[in-house]
């Protein structure tokens, strides 16, 4: 599309925004983030959200980086309303530089290339008069550079090839771009960018550097410290619905209690004034509890039963002939299990540990309560079956399994009652509760369950 006739529908708008990412590698979370907040500032003003590929270092820039850039995006949710790639802008670039050189504000400068010594290469450098720049940052406030230092700096490899700061300056003046929003690792590069601004006679956009994702050590976050990927955190399970609500937290909050936000909600919540100075610790717990949290919004079953698949992949067949309520049963105790401190992701709930669901129990622990004999289990369990056997199938509920139970519990004592139970319906040391677990199972199967264990007390 042509930028001039971008520039005239959008000239009505006041806010326009974009993400501007570099594909030399996947789509990083850090850049994701940079996108949300860009995107949400925009709806939440009714503004323009621009996607502009920076593809001009041919030497790092692949077309796998930017489809996984642009798949992720995409299945994050954050939609952009216009696209460009500065791969396909490269002649105005150069039009814009001859225009900069003319003008006696640039020059080209024969000089020997640095990578092959020996080699001599023209560049083009912009004349900087050593001005202090000052600039008013919508987070960190006023901003001064004396950029005396950076002397007479290069911004193209020569008259066709323009480098980063050029470029960004050229596509965020003809794209209308009113706000800057990007992480805090770009503040340095923003008096060279004014610089050249100046020496086009552009206006300067309003900056916003948001602050940088740190590991949990506070150092900058890396692949060593956690997936930087967001195509990996979708193959191990993750829902975009918590991937962006946590994102929005990471530099962000609503000064509130709130914390689980649709993306609707976040538009409306959201604002720079929020936004902190301070750097973004990335937990993956709170990832974690936010992924069960959305996970647990989730009521289609044909998705509920697409995580369950991934989650138990070698119980597929079993899964297939499941009825949907108890796809569903069982598909919160598995999300409730994997907000859980110790899950890292849905692939590393250990196999064996919903085992029950998809055959007999194996009894891994004693199914007495504590110091108890056999004698008071076995008699515990014939009456929880008498209990048990009374209620009616169709409302074998948790609450109704409870209430069948409850005051024999508290006669024996919870612990005599309910902990063989449990163990007689899971095997496991740990598990969910004995009702939820009886209505997972349904009635037939608990009985089952229970009366075998009590023969072989
Ligand atoms: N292309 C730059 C990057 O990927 C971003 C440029 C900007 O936001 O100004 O880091």
């Amino acid at each position: 599309m042509n930028v001039t006739f971008i520039k005239n529908i959008f000239s009505s708008q006041k806010v326009v925004v974009r993400i501007a990412p570099s594909p030399t590698g996947l789509l990083h979370l850090g850049t994701a983030r940079t996108a949300l907040f860009n995107y949400l500032y925009a709806k939440k003003h009714n503004g323009v959200f621009v996607l502009r590929i920076e593809d001009t270092d041919k030497e790092r820039s692949t077309l796998e980086y930017e489809k996984d850039i642009l798949e992720g995006l995409s299945w994050l949710g954050i939609t952009h309303d216009t696209f460009f790639k500065q791969s396909e802008r490269m002649h105005v670039y150069t039009d814009h530089l001859k225009r900069l050189i003319d003008s006696g504000k640039a020059y080209v400068s024969k000089e020997e290339s640095t990578q092959n010594p020996g080699m001599f290469i023209e560049v083009v450098r912009l004349k900087n008069k050593g001005e202090v720049v000052t600039f008013t940052d919508e987070i960190r406030g006023e901003i001064t550079f004396d950029t005396t230092s950076l002397g007479d700096f290069v911004i193209a490899r020569s008259i066709t090839d323009p480098l980063y700061h050029l470029a960004v300056v050229i596509d965020d003046h003809e794209m209308g771009i009113t706000h800057v929003i990007r992480g805090e690792d770009h503040i340095s590069n923003t008096p060279r960018q004014i610089l050249i601004q100046r020496a086009f006679g552009m206006s300067e956009p309003k900056y916003a550097h948001i602050p940088l994702i740190l590991a949990s050590d506070r150092s900058k976050m890396s692949k060593r410290k956690g997936s930087t990927s967001i195509t990996e955190y979708r193959e191990n399970g993750y829902i975009p619905e918590a991937m962006l609500n946590y994102m929005a937290f990471l530099g962000w909050n609503p000064g509130t209690e709130k914390e689980v936000y649709t993306l609707k909600e976040l538009i409306h919540d959201f604002s720079l004034d929020q936004v902190q100075k301070g750097g973004a610790v990335f937990d993956i717990l709170k990832l974690n509890w936010f992924n069960a949290e959305h996970s647990k919004k989730i009521l289609d079953s044909k998705i509920q039963l697409e995580v369950l698949e991934k989650i138990f992949p070698k119980n597929k067949n079993e899964l297939a002939v499941m009825t949907e309520e108890v796809l569903r049963k069982m598909y919160d105790v598995v999300i409730e299990r994997t907000g859980t401190k110790d899950i890292p992701t849905y692939r590393s709930i250990p196999e064996s540990e919903f085992n029950y669901f998809f055959a007999d129990p194996q009894i891994e622990t004693k199914i007495s309560w504590k110091e108890e004999g056999s004698e008071t289990t076995k008699k515990n369990l014939t009456v929880a079956i008498e209990k048990l056997r009374v209620l009616s199938e169709y409302e074998f509920t948790k609450e109704a399994v409870k209430e069948a139970l409850w005051s024999y519990a508290e006669e024996v004592g919870k612990g005599s009652l309910l902990w063989p139970i449990r163990v007689a319906l899971s095997g496991k040391e740990k598990s969910p509760d004995p009702f939820t677990l009886a209505e997972l199972l349904g009635k037939d199967e608990t009985l089952k369950r229970i009366e075998h264990a009590q023969k072989n007390l």
